[in-house]
C-alpha cells in the first residue's frame, strides 16, 4: 500500500472526502507534493503559517532548542528559558493588564483554561458566547461554539451557556452580575469573516466592566498580524480581560495561550492548587519556535503590508459569480451561491496549484488567508486562478 492508502486505512478519518494530498516539502508561500507539483498556499494551514512555511529563523530555533532540551517536566514547575522569554516578549507587546501568559497545547485548550479561570475569578457560572463563533472542538469549547449543527450530537454539554446574536446592541443587557465571562472572537473567522462594529465592541466592553464579567477575546485565528495590526482588538480601542492565542503563536509548532492580568491568573494557584494542568503546554521547542516566529513577524515588518495587500485582493476579486467579499486584513472570504459552487471552484484551484478551502460555518465561501509574506505577484496569480475557477460555474 502507498502512503495515501495507509492514510485512509490507519489514520483516523473525520471526513468522507479528505483532500488526501501528500506534501513532501513546504517553504515560504509554497508546498510541493511527491510528484514535484508546486502549490501556492492561500490558507497558511488555517491562519497558522503567518510568517510562511519553515521560516529559517524558526527552523534554527527549533533545531537549537531540540538539541539543548525538549520535554523536562509538566507545565509550571521549572524555569524554562524559551517559555520565559516568549511570555516576556508577548507581554512587552500587549497592554499592561495582559501580563501573565499560560501556555497550552492548542487553541481549544486555551479556551478551556480561560473559561475555568473566569469561573474561579468571579465565583460565577454563566458563560455567554455568540452565534457563529468557533472556539474549539473539546467539550467545553464545543459547548460555546455558535452553531447547533456542530454542537448537538455531543450533548449533554456544559450547562449555563447562552448564545447571543453577534454584533447586536439589544442583546448586551443579557450580560448580568451572574455572568462569569463573555467570550467572543474579535473577528469571527469560521463564520466567513464577520467583523463587529467598533460601537458594539466598545459597548460590550462597557457592559462587561459594569457587571464584573470577564471579557475573553479569542484571537486564535485573527491575532498575530492577520488582521493588519498585531492584535485585532487594537482596531476596536478596547482591551480584553483575557486574550486567547493559538495557531500562528507557535510559528508552525503546536502552541496556544490564555493571557490575563496576574491578579486574575492567581486564582488558578489555590483551592485547588494547579487550577489548570497540562503536561506539554508551553513545550520548550514550541515556545522557541513561536518566539523566533513572532520576532521575524515584527523585525521583517510583515504586518506593514497587510492593508495594501488586502486592497489589491479586493480590487482583483471581481466576478459576476461572487456574491460578496468580506475581509479583514489578510483574512478574506469570497462568497458564492452555495457549497457545491464553492467546492467546484476550490477543487479547480487545487488542481491548478492553489490551496484553498471553505469555512466551517460558511460553506458557501472560499477562504483566502495566506501567509502574510505573500507578494503582489502571488496575489495576482491566486486571484487569476480563482477567477478562472469561477468561470467554470
Ligand atoms: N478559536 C478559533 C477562533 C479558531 O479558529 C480555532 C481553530 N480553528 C480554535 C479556537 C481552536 O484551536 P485548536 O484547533 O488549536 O484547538
Amino acid at each position: 500500500m502507498n502512503n495515501r492508502q495507509l492514510f485512509l486505512q490507519h489514520v483516523a478519518q473525520t471526513s468522507d472526502a479528505p483532500l488526501a494530498l501528500e506534501m513532501v516539502k513546504a517553504q515560504g508561500m509554497h508546498m510541493w507534493d511527491a510528484s514535484g507539483k508546486q502549490y501556492l498556499d492561500m490558507i497558511a494551514g488555517i491562519s497558522v503559517c503567518n510568517v510562511g512555511h519553515c521560516h529559517p529563523a524558526v527552523v534554527k530555533a527549533i533545531q537549537e532548542q531540540a538539541a539543548a532540551y525538549m520535554h523536562l517536566i509538566v507545565y509550571g514547575e521549572f524555569v524554562q528559558s524559551p517559555q520565559v522569554q516568549y511570555a516576556t516578549f508577548l507581554t512587552q507587546h500587549l497592554p499592561g493588564s495582559l501580563n501573565s501568559v499560560y501556555f497550552t497545547n492548542s487553541g481549544s485548550e486555551a479556551t478551556e483554561g480561560a473559561m475555568k479561570l473566569a469561573k474561579r475569578h468571579t465565583g460565577r457560572t454563566g458563560v455567554i458566547a455568540f452565534k457563529n463563533s468557533y472556539h474549539g472542538s473539546t467539550q467545553g469549547s464545543l459547548s460555546i461554539i455558535g452553531d447547533e449543527y456542530w454542537r448537538n450530537a455531543y450533548r449533554p454539554l456544559l450547562p449555563d451557556v447562552l448564545h447571543l446574536q453577534h454584533n447586536d446592541m439589544g442583546m448586551l443587557e443579557q450580560i448580568t452580575h451572574r455572568t462569569a465571562c463573555v467570550i467572543a472572537e474579535t473577528v469571527q473567522a469560521e463564520a466567513g469573516v464577520l467583523a463587529p462594529s467598533v460601537e458594539w465592541m466598545q459597548a460590550l466592553r462597557r457592559r462587561c466592566t459594569e457587571t464584573g464579567t470577564l471579557l475573553i477575546l479569542d484571537e486564535i485565528q485573527c491575532g498575530l498580524g492577520r488582521n493588519g495590526t498585531l492584535w485585532a482588538f487594537e482596531q476596536y480601542g478596547i482591551v480584553p480581560d483575557v486574550l486567547l492565542l493559538g495557531k500562528a503563536l507557535g510559528g508552525g509548532m503546536p502552541l496556544g495561550a490564555f493571557i490575563a492580568d496576574r491578579d486574575i491568573m492567581w486564582s488558578l494557584t489555590n483551592q485547588p492548587v494547579l487550577g489548570h494542568i497540562t503536561t506539554f503546554g508551553g513545550h520548550p521547542v514550541a515556545c522557541a519556535a513561536g518566539l523566533a516566529g513572532m520576532k521575524a513577524l515584527l523585525s521583517e515588518n510583515m504586518i506593514d503590508g497587510v492593508f495594501d495587500k488586502e486592497k489589491l485582493f479586493l480590487s482583483l476579486l471581481q466576478h459576476p459569480k461572487i456574491k460578496a467579499v468580506r475581509s479583514r486584513g489578510l483574512m478574506l472570504a469570497v462568497e458564492v451561491e452555495d457549497f457545491p459552487s464553492a467546492k467546484k471552484v476550490i477543487d479547480y484551484c487545487i488542481a491548478n496549484g492553489v490551496i484553498t478551502d471553505w469555512f466551517l460555518f460558511a460553506s458557501n465561501a472560499i477562504r483566502f488567508v495566506p501567509p502574510l509574506i505573500i507578494s503582489e505577484e502571488e496575489i495576482r496569480q491566486a486571484c487569476a486562478i480563482l477567477l478562472a475557477g469561477l468561470d467554470t460555474l
